[in-house]
């Protein structure tokens, strides 16, 4: 066993060096051509294709598997970035269970469903790598929008935008482009530096200019680009995380989900990121037990997620959760913190209490327990930072921006779409990129009716 793995606190190396690569490796491996065709064949090509209602880019699911199963993967993969430009991240990162696959009529048959997202990373992973380009630009417009934001609902409304003629320029605030592609997804989920191969994939096309280290509300202001850019499209995602609301939380050994996510992701040696020997997680979604199992991987002896309310509830989905026990993690359910445990000003323990419906309402039932643990990361959901919309130049809604079925924001030369929305569809990528690329066509509508 090697020396990190006993030692107590929030250390790197507990493992051996040659252990994280393979406890970081290709969640879903891709399929091989022998098994693409195999796959494909199990489609029943239905006519009313559940499996595409359920997708909320609507690509046209059989078709592409039609074209997969004749030998026609080029043709396959124009299928998906006709609907979806990202079609090769949300193949890695898609929750398909609760999405194409929960609907697809094998599921319902013999709880097999097709594996539509395999299928999709297979076409789209040899288009992407015989660098095939299928949009050629229009004759340029001579318009010229301003996106915030190069995560995944900026970069597919960028695209859109730049296939109509259009000339945009993406103000993005992070060194990298490709938003939480890039920072947040699981590590195992997008490999070898999948996000940026796809962000050069995305603006290959042209006419796409990003602007690195440039923040709304600190380099730029939302007033002057809606002055000086034909529209404006916001994707800023959530910037902000819910704190836990227990005492001590201040505690050395606390920390954000999405941050330590992040750095994971940048990570050049994992062996050197640092991890406690006994974590908990604090929360019921996607992050939450992203950050368990990496945890879990970085060498971390004992993860346990808290979740304050049933199983049932957790927006983690089924297959997550089950990843997560897979790999040795401890979800419990019905705890809720109360506070931080401390000793010499760093993180001990975590005291939680017991919860239970009551007439509909969570209610805290007094008693309490405490789990040991040297970091404790809170993943109790994000939110949005408006202070860099810089006033009141749009309307929000529930915290976020308020827009209509198309993106269209109070103001009516800005649009906005993707997690930073109020109603997003959901907070997932494939859901960012169905609002950029919507926005996008909106926008078009709108400067093709100025004479544009
Ligand atoms: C840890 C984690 C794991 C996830 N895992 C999955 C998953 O497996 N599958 C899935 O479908 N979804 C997953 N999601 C959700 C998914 O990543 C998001 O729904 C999606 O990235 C939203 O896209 P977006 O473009 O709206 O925002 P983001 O991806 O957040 O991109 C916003 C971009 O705007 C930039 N920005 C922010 N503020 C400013 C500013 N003021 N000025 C300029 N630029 C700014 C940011 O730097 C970023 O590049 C996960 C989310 C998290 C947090
Ligand atoms: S529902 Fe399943 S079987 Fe039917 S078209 Fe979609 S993937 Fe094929």
């Amino acid at each position: 066993m090697p020396d990190g793995q006993l030692k107590e606190g929030i250390v790197g190396g507990r493992l051996a060096p040659s252990q994280y690569a393979d406890n970081f490796s290709d969640l879903h491996p891709p399929l091989d051509h022998h098994e693409a065709l195999v796959e494909s064949d199990r489609c029943y090509f239905c006519y009313d294709a559940p499996c595409m209602n359920a997708c909320p880019t609507a690509i046209d699911i059989p078709l592409f598997i039609r074209q997969i199963s004749t030998g026609n993967p080029i043709g396959s993969a124009k299928t998906i970035f006709d609907q979806n430009i990202l079609g090769g991240m949300c193949a890695r990162v898609c929750p398909t269970e609760t999405l194409c696959e929960e609907a697809c009529v094998r599921e319902a048959a013999e709880g097999k469903p097709v594996q539509i997202g395999r299928l999709q990373r297979y076409a789209t992973d040899i288009a992407m790598a015989e660098e095939r380009q299928f949009y050629a630009r229009a004759e340029p417009t001579g318009r010229k929008i301003a996106v915030v934001g190069a995560g995944p609902a900026g970069l597919a409304a960028a695209h859109r935008l730049a296939r109509h003629g259009h000339d945009v320029t993406i103000f993005e605030a992070k060194p990298k482009a490709g938003g939480l592609n890039e920072y947040g997804i699981a590590a195992y989920k997008s490999t070898e530096d999948f996000a940026q191969a796809e962000v050069d994939y995305v603006t290959a096309i042209g006419g796409i200019t990003i602007e690195h280290g440039r923040a709304l509300g600190r380099d730029v202001h939302l007033a002057d680009l809606a002055d000086a850019y034909d529209a404006v499209f916001l994707g800023m995602g959530l910037g902000g995380v819910n704190a836990l609301r227990a005492e001590g939380e201040d505690a050395a050994g606390v920390d954000n989900a999405v941050e330590f996510i992040a750095e994971l992701r940048q990570a050049d040696d994992l062996g050197a990121l640092p991890v406690g020997r006994r974590v908990v997680v604090v929360g019921g979604g996607m992050t939450a037990i992203d950050a368990a199992v990496q945890s879990k991987l970085l060498g971390a002896e004992e993860v346990t997620v808290v979740y304050r309310r049933g199983k049932e509830h957790m927006n983690a989905s089924e297959f997550e959760q089950d990843l997560a026990a897979s790999r040795g993690v401890t979800i419990r359910h019905w705890l809720q913190p109360r506070r931080v445990i401390s000793q010499s000003g760093k993180v001990a323990g975590i005291e939680l209490e017991y919860t239970q419906m009551r007439d509909g309402k969570l209610a805290g039932l007094g008693q309490t327990v405490i789990i040991p643990a040297d970091q404790v990361f809170k993943a109790i959901g994000q939110t949005f930072v408006g202070t860099a919309l810089g006033g009141p130049a749009i309307g929000l809604k529930d915290g976020r921006i308020e827009v209509d079925g198309e993106g269209r924001t109070s103001n009516p030369k800005i649009w906005a779409g993707g997690d930073c929305v109020a109603d997003a569809r959901e907070d997932l990528t494939v859901a960012a990129v169905a609002a950029g690329r919507d926005a996008a066509e909106s926008i078009h509508r709108v400067l093709r009716g100025a004479g544009g």
